[in-house]
């Protein structure tokens, strides 16, 4: 039995949630580890920036020391708040 995941990824697949063609909604968030890359698809929850697309947190197995930062990003890859908006570094 395939998971909702794996029946994801399959190219016709069709938001589980929705019924919209895969990448064309955002029911679904990647949360990716930036120590090891790991990366997996959840779903958005009520909490999360409305344009968020990417979540960086460490997972389990690279949390030794409880840091809890969370990086959201958007679509492009622009790192925003809670609050969805564009954190721009100053110069
Ligand atoms: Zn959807
Ligand atoms: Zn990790």
């Amino acid at each position: 039995m395939p998971t909702p995941i794996e029946k994801m990824i399959d190219a016709s697949a069709k938001c589980a949630k929705c019924g919209a063609p895969m990448g064309k909604c955002s029911c679904w968030i990647t949360l990716r580890c930036p120590k090891c890359k790991r990366a997996r698809t959840v779903e958005r929850e009520d909490y999360d920036p409305k344009n968020c697309a990417v979540i960086e947190c460490s997972c389990d197995r690279c949390n030794h020391f409880d840091s809890s930062t969370v990086d959201y990003f958007d679509a492009e890859g622009r790192q925003i708040n809670l609050d969805g908006e564009l954190i721009t570094t100053a110069s």
